[in-house]
């Protein structure tokens, strides 16, 4: 009996001890080791830049793109989207409309941008009004809260396109400025509408005025007749 007593007073002197044990003490020793900076063996110049770096996309803004940069300092980043607008009138431009508009009691040509047809100007020829040299709010789509005068680029065709399409010139020539505006703005296409469309009160730009195809022009790549 003393035999048992003493066996399990050593069991548990024996289990106690096992309790008490650091484990840090038990834990694994690390070897610490000093590494020397990586240095390249080859010379700076020839290094190549790092995969990320390689492989991230660039913005694509070609050389090639015209560029109708305001006259004082840089784009406003106001221009959140673009209301394309008709004259209504068979002949037209720039001066003509600015002209009507301070009739109206406007300070200004209302637009920020006018193509031609080929009566006033050349057709598709793109004249840049006062307003986007200055990046000043347009006069061209009133709303109750001012939105489109305040964040939209008013461009207006010559033309009736209620009665005839635009001239191909005039296409071409819009999406030139399109694509400008939608890379250096960061304008996507279907942010662009119609005056029509905005205020429910007018048909400008006419039926005739193809916007769907506007939009997927701008979508595809740059061709040809984007180039100026
Ligand atoms: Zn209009």
């Amino acid at each position: 009996m003393r035999r048992i007593a003493y066996f399990g007073a050593s069991i548990f002197l024996i289990s106690g001890a096992c309790v008490n044990v650091d484990p840090i003490e038990r834990a694994p020793r690390r070897t610490v080791t000093y590494r020397r900076p990586y240095r390249s063996p080859l010379p700076a110049e020839t290094r190549r830049p790092a995969a990320s770096r390689l492989t991230r996309p660039q913005r694509s803004k070609p050389a090639y793109m015209p560029t109708w940069m305001p006259t004082y300092g840089r784009i406003s980043p106001r221009w959140k989207t673009i209301v394309i607008h008709h004259s209504a009138t068979r002949s037209g431009g720039a001066r003509a409309f600015d002209r009507f508009h301070r009739k109206k009691g406007w300070d200004e040509l209302g637009y920020h941008f006018v193509i031609g047809n080929g009566t006033d100007t050349p057709d598709g020829f793109i004249e840049v009004g006062p307003r986007w040299n200055k990046q000043k709010h347009g006069a061209h789509c009133k709303t109750p809260n001012n939105y489109y005068n305040d964040h939209g680029v008013g461009i207006c065709l010559v033309g009736d396109f209620t009665k005839w399409r635009p001239s191909p010139r005039q296409l071409a020539s819009l999406e030139r400025v399109l694509r400008f505006l939608s890379i250096y703005c960061r304008i996507p296409a279907h942010r662009i509408t119609t005056h029509g469309a905005v205020t429910g009160k007018t048909q400008c730009p006419g039926g005739h005025f193809p916007l769907a195809a506007v939009r997927r022009a701008l979508r595809s790549p740059i061709t040809a007749a984007s180039l100026p």
